[in-house]
């Protein structure tokens, strides 16, 4: 029965996006910091928009995380305006690398928070805030001593200064990235999220099914990718045949197929472990590295596969490319997911669970 509805879900989603998002592909109000509000608004006022649409970075991830751990005040608060698509929210913990702040790395965190009376009291920097330009709800992250805590604010606040929004290769999340400076934002004893320091393991709670939810979107943009570029190879031709009878073009859409696919297994794979209640730390960091790079092959061989007009504006490929580009690097770069992995293989061979 729960597989039923979620396949009546995914059938509902595929058609909404196909019959009513895509129109929207390449609307000119998709700037260089992302679609513009009214755009955003024009979308949700669809029936179904907030069903199909209302589930961006990063927003899924924080209502996730709200949802999990929130209380109720905060849950009617904070969470209940994002879930109906009313707002915005943005999650701060990246930290400027010119200032020596956490980036892969979150234990090199520089932004605190001190109890001050019945306030904690934020100060530090912030960089890569996808859509704190915009944003009404805030999560913070600040250390709390050795730990760090999270703390849920309302946005905008004089304290939470958006220096400027960075110009990016993507452009496809509401706001942009911004690089913002917070000083001395006083925040009440009950917006802390959870408990006292206790965000880097919330960290890793929100981080799981938010990596896995990234495959999905983009997952799905790539196939989308491969669907215009087999158009193009049927109905182009070069010295005298179609483009796709040619084996180096062929070959290209046979190993999009491969990794699609591929993608698509470990992404169930994951969301199957992540159902069963389990963390997935190490499933999604597997499932985050394959399909990551396996959808940056497969949108470089759409452009590939179609010539000058896959380095266009002409269809929204050359979009996907820059997205899935970016994709690599933030939810954890690859590096740091094989790295990590490494070290559980070292773990699990030192406690014998490995042989
Ligand atoms: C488009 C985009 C949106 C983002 N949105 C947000 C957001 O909303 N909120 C937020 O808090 N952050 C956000 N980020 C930040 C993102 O999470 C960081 O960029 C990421 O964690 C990497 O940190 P860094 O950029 O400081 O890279 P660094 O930590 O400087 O790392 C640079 C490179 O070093 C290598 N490296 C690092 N550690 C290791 C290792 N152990 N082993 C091998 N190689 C390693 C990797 O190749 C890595 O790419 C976003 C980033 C991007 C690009």
């Amino acid at each position: 029965m729960k597989l039923d509805r979620a396949r009546e879900i995914a059938r509902r989603v595929e058609h909404f996006v196909r019959t009513e998002v895509a129109g929207y592909e390449r609307d000119p109000r998709v700037g260089a910091h992302g679609p513009s509000a009214d755009l955003v608004d024009e979308m949700r006022a669809n029936t179904l928009g907030p069903l199909a649409v209302n589930v961006s970075a990063p927003d899924e991830g924080n209502m996730f995380l709200i949802g999990k751990i929130g209380t109720p005040e905060q849950k009617r608060r904070f969470l209940q305006p994002v879930l109906e698509g009313r707002v915005r929210s943005a999650f701060f913990m990246t930290e400027p690398a010119a200032e020596g702040g956490a980036g892969s790395d979150p234990s090199m965190m520089q932004t605190t928070a001190r109890l001050d009376g019945t306030h904690w009291v934020v100060t530090g920097s912030k960089i890569f805030i996808t859509g704190a330009d915009g944003a009404r709800v805030g999560i913070i992250m600040a250390k709390t001593g050795e730990s760090a805590t999270m703390f849920i604010v309302d946005l905008p606040d004089p304290a939470v200064r958006i220096e400027r929004v960075l110009d990016t290769i993507d452009n496809a999340m509401p706001g942009g990235h911004a690089l913002v400076r917070i000083e001395g934002l006083r925040v009440p004893a009950d917006q802390i999220l959870g408990e006292v320091d206790k965000g880097f393991k919330y960290a890793q709670v929100r981080l799981a099914p938010a990596r896995l939810t990234h495959c999905m979107r983009w997952l799905g943009a790539a196939t989308r990718c491969n669907e215009i570029a087999i158009d193009y190879a049927i109905k182009r031709s070069a010295f005298g045949r179609q483009l796709i009878d040619h084996e180096g073009v062929g070959f290209m859409l046979a190993d999009n197929l491969i990794d699609l696919k591929q993608s698509e297994l470990i992404i169930d794979w994951c969301a199957d472990v992540l159902d069963t209640g389990a963390s997935g730390t190490a499933e999604s960091s597997m499932a985050k590295v394959a399909v990551s790079e396996a959808l940056f092959r497969v949108a470089d061989r759409c452009v590939q596969i179609m010539g000058g007009t896959g380095v266009t504006r002409e269809t929204i490929v050359e979009q996907v490319f820059r997205e899935i580009r970016a994709f690599r690097i933030y939810d954890g770069p690859t590096e740091v997911h094989r790295w990590s992995l490494a070290k559980k293989i070292k773990r699990d061979y030192a406690s014998g669970a490995g042989r």
